[in-house]
């Protein structure tokens, strides 16, 4: 069984991009919601796995296993973007910051691409900053689907375009959201260790593991959550 990981921080810590309105439902409702439909089918399956990424790849692979992969692929997103965001307004370090120079020309020029491609995404989904080997890349995603199923592609950081992400607080104006996001909300750190995980130093980021249907145990969360 899955638990919902805690959030790394206060639910007025990200104000004012996301308000604390936002984040008590999208965390304790909608992400609770992924949660608890992803343990409903994988009991129902009576199914075996052993972590988070494990059942999304392998739902992903079996068209009759469709409600399993979004779910779990949102649970799986959801815990990743909470995790790749921090109140604790950073720059990325410098080989980070070199890599963004090489492959967009500059932090600007990111920023302006990345907004671009969120805003200009039809319907639901998630906008990612990904490492293919040593070169980054921007990516978006619809409704669920997540780099888990992208070979070759690490994310170092995520956005969530579903409305409920952004509504409360910016309304219909997704640009605007991506805008203060991109400003405010990343945490570069987050980003770094996950290029340097693409590029085999360390190790790239893992959802929390299941606990046993019958344990008391609380979910494992990384150590640096919320930097
Ligand atoms: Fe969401």
């Amino acid at each position: 069984m899955f638990q919902l990981p805690p959030l790394p921080y206060d639910h007025a810590a990200l104000e004012p991009v996301i308000g604390r309105a936002t984040m008590h439902l999208h965390h304790e409702k909608h992400h609770q919601k992924y949660v608890d439909t992803t343990n409903e089918l994988l009991t129902e399956a009576k199914a075996d796995f052993t972590s988070l990424e494990d059942v999304v790849r392998r739902a992903a692979s079996d068209a009759a296993q469709k409600k399993l992969f979004n779910n779990a692929a949102q649970l799986w997103n959801h815990t990743f973007f909470w995790t790749c965001m921090t109140p604790k307004g950073q720059a990325p370090a410098v080989d980070l910051a070199k890599a963004i120079d090489r492959d967009f020309g500059g932090m600007a020029d990111l920023k302006a691409k990345f907004v671009e491609l969120g805003a200009g995404h039809f319907g639901s989904g998630w906008v990612w900053l990904a490492a293919d080997g040593e070169t980054l890349k921007l990516v978006d995603t619809h409704d669920g689907d997540d780099l888990l199923t992208h070979k070759g592609l690490t994310p170092l950081l995520v956005c969530d375009l579903w409305e409920h992400a952004y509504y409360l607080d910016h309304k219909n104006d997704r640009k605007a959201f991506l805008e203060a996001w991109f400003d405010a909300l990343p945490s570069w750190a987050f980003a770094a260790d996950q290029y340097a995980a693409a590029l085999g130093e360390g190790e790239i980021w893992r959802h929390p593991e299941p606990i046993a249907s019958s344990g008391t145990g609380v979910a494992k969360t990384r150590s640096d959550l919320g930097r």
